[in-house]
């Protein structure tokens, strides 16, 4: 590359001393545009240069690139911090919990204890109880507890039978046995 300008500025300079040799223009002209022929040989020359030195550059750059995948690993290991900083956001689930805890709170009474005797006569009698569904205790319709809720009819003997047990609040036992006798 660097003989072809370096025959074209001689030939330039050639041309040059023939243009003044002869005294004609066009002769330097040709020789103004061998030189600037020459000057962007040299200038495609440099530039190729330069990108065959920064062909070793780019080689390189995987390395730089390399500390970049880590920041990609790190941006990566941010999505699960804000998973958990989503957590917190969870909260719904504690308040879950604590409606949960308000609802066992109010939603099982105790049990009410009744004396053997009594439960002698529960067993047959067929007096009309309430449950409520998924709930353990059976009550009197009055009951207090059971508010809104949807009530299950049941006969109170049927109900001790399938496991019910009596409310502490209404106390369905006590007043069913002293209604029967
Ligand atoms: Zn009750």
């Amino acid at each position: 590359m660097l003989y072809i300008v370096l025959v074209l500025v001689l030939a330039a300079l050639g041309l040059l001393v023939t243009a003044l040799m002869t005294a004609s223009s066009l002769w330097a002209w040709v020789s103004i545009g061998l030189s600037v022929l020459a000057g962007l040989l040299l200038v495609a020359d440099w530039l190729r240069r330069r990108r065959r030195s920064a062909a070793p550059a780019v080689t390189a750059e995987p390395e730089p690139e390399a500390p970049a995948e880590p920041v990609a690993e790190e941006q990566t290991a941010l999505i699960p911090a804000s998973g958990d900083l989503g957590d917190p956001a969870d909260t719904p689930e504690p308040a879950v919990d604590s409606t949960e805890t308000e609802t066992t709170a109010d939603s099982e009474p105790g049990v009410e204890e009744t004396p053997e005797e009594d439960v002698a006569v529960l067993a047959d009698l067929e007096d009309e109880v309430v449950v409520v569904d998924e709930h353990p205790r059976y009550h009197l319709r009055t009951c207090t507890w059971l508010g809104t809720r949807e009530t299950i009819p049941i006969g109170v003997g049927e109900a001790r039978q399938l496991g019910f047990t009596p409310c502490a609040v209404c106390r369905p036992d006590a007043t069913l046995v002293a209604a029967h006798r």
